[in-house]
């Protein structure tokens, strides 16, 4: 059975302008595209509003906040997954690539954080292969590096597994997310409930597996992306030899640079800078790092994640849009380039032959509403 859709009168956001048209959606697929404003009688009339291809989220916590909704509460997992599915439909997210880490601490028992993203990437690849979500999901895998058990945890993935990215993190403190050791102190003792000593003492452990097991995981991390057929991706990169270094492992794709230096340097060696929707919509960073807006009118922010804020993605992207006097501009950085870095030449752009993943929104008081979502041509939201 054939299924048409037409949406008309719309303002198409392609990947350098924004114009005047229509789309026609057959069985998933983008078919036909026309200017103007013409509604034949088929179609649905958009109003003049924006319709843009749907979002790509790389890096998102959200699911391990629908798992937990408050400290030391566990939420049934499946249930947790369909929600979160819904909650990122709604903000227009199409794709997402769910961030799952690995490499945990279990000898100190004071502040012990254990294993889960084998078992829970089984639930997600079940619960996506029994077709029970709206949206299309894929795994990223955080690899953290200041941790006991990275290695085994890696080896419990592989290529059937179509991981798409794995980010090489290194959280030890005094450096990279944590240069300044008061955000991270404040951010610890407040979810560990810890005293000053008590911080302390974790701030030296920390520092030893570091010092011990840091550049061996990275090493094998580097071996196990590419065993895996994954993305390898940068995080919180501060200095242009931690760039450099990344650029010698192949990387193009950075999560989160904390400063210019670093951004700068990524551009020169041809690195994408990804930034947080929340510090680019609150005006700065929670950890005293550079501002994603600063970076944006440097000319060095290339694609918004939404981070710990799911609706921060399609408002970041608008944000952007009216800094830089172009919404395809601003919208490039949620949909043509995330699909890019991420070897997603299916989707990404309005095109004729591409997946219809779509968005509707328009701006009520400068900020986004979302009027409807597709997926594959199938309503998501
Ligand atoms: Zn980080």
């Amino acid at each position: 059975m054939t299924q048409e859709m037409i949406l008309a009168n719309a303002t198409l956001v392609l990947p350098t302008e924004t114009v005047t048209g229509s789309v026609v959606v057959r069985d998933g697929m983008i078919v036909e595209m026309d200017q103007g404003a013409t509604v034949p009688a088929c179609a649905e009339d958009c109003e003049g509003d924006f319709v843009a291809p749907g979002l790509i989220e790389l890096h998102t916590d959200n699911l391990e906040r629908h798992m937990r909704p408050r400290p030391k509460v566990d939420w049934p997992h499946q249930a947790a997954i369909v929600a979160h599915d819904a909650e990122l439909a709604s903000v227009g997210i199409t794709t997402v690539f769910d961030a799952l880490r690995i490499g945990s601490i279990l000898s100190d028992p004071n502040n012990r954080y254990g294993k889960y993203a084998r078992v829970v990437a089984d639930e997600l690849l079940s619960m996506r292969d029994s077709g029970g979500l709206r949206i299309s999901h894929h795994l990223h895998l955080r690899a953290e590096t200041c941790s006991e058990t990275l290695i085994e945890e890696l080896a419990e993935f592989g290529p059937e597994d179509r991981i798409g990215i794995v980010s090489l993190m290194d959280h030890t403190p005094g450096q990279r997310q944590f240069q300044d050791v008061s955000k991270f102190e404040s951010y610890i003792r407040g979810k560990y409930a810890m005293d000053a000593e008590g911080f302390e003492e974790y701030v030296a452990f920390l520092h030893g597996l570091h010092d011990k097991l840091g550049k061996a995981h990275e090493e094998a991390t580097v071996a196990e992306a590419k065993r895996f057929g994954a993305v390898l991706a940068s995080h919180d990169d501060t200095t242009e030899a931690q760039v450099a270094t990344s650029a010698g492992y192949g990387i193009h794709l950075a999560e989160f640079p904390t400063t210019v230096e670093a951004a700068r340097a990524n551009h020169a060696h041809r690195i994408a800078n990804i930034m947080g929707g929340p510090n680019l919509v609150r005006g700065g960073s929670h950890s005293g790092n550079v501002a994603a807006m600063e970076l944006a009118e440097l000319g060095l922010l290339d694609i918004i994640s939404s981070d710990y804020v799911p609706s921060s993605l399609l408002l970041g992207a608008v944000m952007l849009g009216q800094t830089w006097g172009d919404m395809a501009k601003g919208l490039h950085t949620v949909t043509a380039a995330p699909a890019k870095y991420t070897n997603l030449t299916d989707r990404g752009r309005l095109e004729v032959g591409l997946q219809a993943d779509m968005i509707r929104f328009r701006l009520t008081e400068g900020v986004p509403s979302l009027r409807a979502a597709w997926h594959k041509g199938v309503r998501s939201a």
